[in-house]
């Protein structure tokens, strides 16, 4: 069954997902900021055999502080930030939770990165916090 869905803002990217989030980050690292455009990324993590994607997908792969491989994925043609991937993190894949048509699944547990957030960012203090990756 279909727990949610979403797509890009052109519409030729879509998805379906069939496990509820197992996780969800509110990051404000360097990376998130400028890959997204905005000052903090919110990622949803599932198991990547748990989603179905249809639509053609670019990508952009750079190495992160910790050395391990990041890939970004983005619709082709409106270049909509959707998925990523590390290396060092099995069968699991990120969603940009912009993308996620059922907005109240969208609950984030913790900051990650406050070390690098811009600082007129507000954060809600009912969740957990941490300098940088704590995981
Ligand atoms: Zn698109
Ligand atoms: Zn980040």
């Amino acid at each position: 069954m279909c727990i949610f869905s979403g797509n890009c803002l052109c519409g030729k990217v879509s998805y379906k997902c069939y496990v509820k989030p197992k996780s969800i980050f509110n990051c404000h690292c360097e990376d998130c900021r400028r890959a997204t455009g905005s000052v903090f990324g919110t990622n949803l993590f599932v198991p990547e055999d748990e989603i179905k994607i249809s639509g053609n997908l670019s990508s952009y792969s750079h190495r992160s502080d910790s050395g391990s491989t990041m890939t970004k994925m983005f619709c082709s043609n409106c270049g909509s930030l959707m998925f990523g991937r590390n290396s060092n993190k099995k069968n699991i894949m990120s969603i940009r939770a912009g993308t996620v048509i059922q907005l109240d699944l969208i609950k984030p547990e913790i900051n990650l990165f406050m070390d690098s957030k811009v600082p007129s960012t507000s954060i809600d203090e009912n969740i957990k916090k941490a300098a940088r990756m704590p995981l």
